[in-house]
């Protein structure tokens, strides 16, 4: 850990177990509603924060409670959230804060078997995020236990009052303690969350994040909503972007993870973040000013104090926790009149957070779609024909022509010039038969019996997998009848099953880099021993 990270959430005194848990984390220090709320949180004050997602409000209160959780007696804290897919997410979000502590959290929604979730809570948490609803049936069913609960939570309280919840949310209070620390979290502030929070908490703090003048530069300013980030990011490299980017990552994983996929893709990356020494810095840094990388991925702290310019194009990959960071990062391009594109990703949850930073900031940001991947392909034309005309150009392209002249003995000029420029292109990779290619004649060499294709999968006793686990992911992940799943052998380290031919290449799709039982899958075509 660099001297930095401890100094930063150090400051905030937190227990050592809980700093290293964010170091894993990968964050470098806290976001500004952290900063603001941690503290007030520590010394037992009830809080209204004004945040939405995006901002790191969910380790705003997940860090403090984690921190004031010193036994195993029970639920001791209690976040009530609007949709099952917030309470995953939050439950995600403080188990891995609470994992160094053995902090437990689990979260509890409608639609998931009521059994299981019986079960989990006999097994013992210390903190619940719930849905109400859900919530109101475990307490009627007196399945779980809310007398020890120290801390409760209301996030995204607006949301909660839009769909109805407020009867819901009263009548979960009714079984909480009195003495309790009461946190409240909203994007924004109607009476009635106002009049929720008069009649629930104890003269609560306001914690919001400022609202100093912002100067926003004059460069062109575009959003896009994605799904997949690593290929939004190729997209636009591939079709658009020309010159340096600079992309901006929340954590210092999401630099590593980032940098690896796109070094992976070929593209020349380079990424940058608080763990680096000194000397990495400088290397790095190197490469991009002399242009042998031409992308670089930092978080914010990195990234603060770089002198370069010619940036052309941020991204930020990570929606910026607030307003002022927007504004540092889309700063670093457009320099000294130079035109500039800041382009910002969100996922759907992430809107209000966009328009909190379009309003805070003064600025207006476009919705733009992606480039297709016909935009892509153009682009690349484009590239090619420029450059083949540039060594027509050059005329220096003499001791080739008697290979062409060969070629043109056996084939159309077409036909042969397109070959030479795949393999200019691709290298190597052109001398491989195409990837569906290859897949359908390994298919039809695995040892499966008639009708069967055996399939290698990387999991096998040493994980615990059984004989239905496999049955359970393949039938419901590649969405076949259970039934039409052929023999299994599970091996220690790994295991053979076998499915219709029909629907090897579903399976395969389906599967590989999935997850059985929380583990990665590796699932490929078995191969015959000769
Ligand atoms: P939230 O606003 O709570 O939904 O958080 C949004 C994202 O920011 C989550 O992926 C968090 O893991 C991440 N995050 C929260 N706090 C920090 C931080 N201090 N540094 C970096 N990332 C953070």
């Amino acid at each position: 850990m660099t001297e930095t990270q401890q100094e930063y959430f150090g400051e905030l005194l937190l227990d050592k177990k809980i700093v290293s848990a964010l170091h894993h984390m990968g964050f470098e220090e806290p976001s500004p509603i952290q900063a603001a709320t941690i503290p007030l949180a520590l010394a037992g004050e009830d809080i209204i924060g004004q945040a939405q997602t995006g901002t790191g409000k969910t380790a705003a209160f997940g860090i403090p409670i984690v921190q004031n959780i010193t036994d195993r007696r029970g639920v001791q804290a209690l976040v009530l959230t609007p949709t099952r897919e917030l309470a995953i997410q939050v439950a995600e979000e403080i188990s891995k804060i609470g994992r160094t502590a053995h902090v437990r959290a689990l979260p509890v929604y409608g639609g998931q078997p009521i059994e299981r979730q019986i079960k989990a809570l006999k097994s013992g948490v210390e903190i619940v995020i719930g849905t109400p609803g859900r919530l109101i049936d475990h307490l009627n069913r007196r399945t779980i236990k809310l007398d020890k609960v120290r801390f409760l939570v209301l996030d995204e309280a607006d949301e909660m009052l839009d769909m109805g919840f407020v009867d819901d949310i009263e009548a979960i209070m009714d079984y909480l303690p009195p003495e309790r620390q009461t946190m409240l979290f909203s994007a924004t502030m109607p009476r009635p969350i106002l009049s929720l929070s008069k009649r629930y908490m104890k003269a609560p703090k306001t914690v919001a994040i400022t609202k100093e003048e912002l100067t926003v530069p004059n460069i062109q300013q575009y959003y896009f909503e994605v799904k997949d980030k690593v290929e939004g990011v190729c997209r636009l490299l591939d079709a658009e972007i020309e010159g340096k980017v600079l992309i901006f990552c929340r954590t210092k994983k999401g630099v590593d993870d980032l940098n690896i996929a796109l070094s992976s893709r070929g593209y020349l990356v380079e990424g940058l973040h608080g763990d680096l020494s000194q000397n990495q810095r400088d290397r790095v840094m190197k490469k991009f000013r002399e242009g042998s990388c031409e992308v670089l991925i930092a978080t914010d702290v990195a990234a603060r104090g770089l002198d370069i310019d010619n940036i052309s194009h941020v991204i930020n990959y990570d929606i910026p926790q607030d307003p002022e960071s927007y504004v540092h990062r889309i700063g670093r391009t457009g320099r000294y009149g130079a035109e500039g594109v800041a382009m910002t990703f969100i996922t759907a949850r992430e809107f209000r957070q966009l328009k909190l930073i379009e309003r805070i900031a003064c600025t207006h940001i476009k919705r733009r779609q992606l480039p297709t991947a016909d935009n892509v392909i153009e682009r690349q034309r484009e590239q090619i024909l420029s450059k083949v005309r540039t060594v027509l150009e050059l005329n220096s392209f003499a001791p080739y022509v008697p290979i062409a002249e060969d070629l043109l003995e056996d084939y159309e000029a077409a036909e042969a010039l397109a070959a030479a420029l795949k393999l200019g292109q691709e290298g190597p990779k052109a001398l491989e038969a195409p990837a569906e290619e290859k897949l359908r004649e390994d298919l039809q060499n695995t040892g499966g019996r008639p009708g069967m294709v055996r399939l290698f999968v990387n999991i096998g006793r040493s994980q615990k997998i059984t004989v239905r686990d496999i049955i359970n992911s393949i039938a419901i992940e590649a969405d076949i009848p259970a039934r039409d799943i052929g023999q299994i052998s599970i091996y220690d380290r790994f295991t053979f099953v076998e499915v219709p031919e029909a629907a090897a290449e579903k399976v395969l799709a389906a599967m590989d880099r999935n997850t059985i039982k929380g583990y990665r899958v590796n699932i490929e075509p078995a191969k015959l021993r000769r």
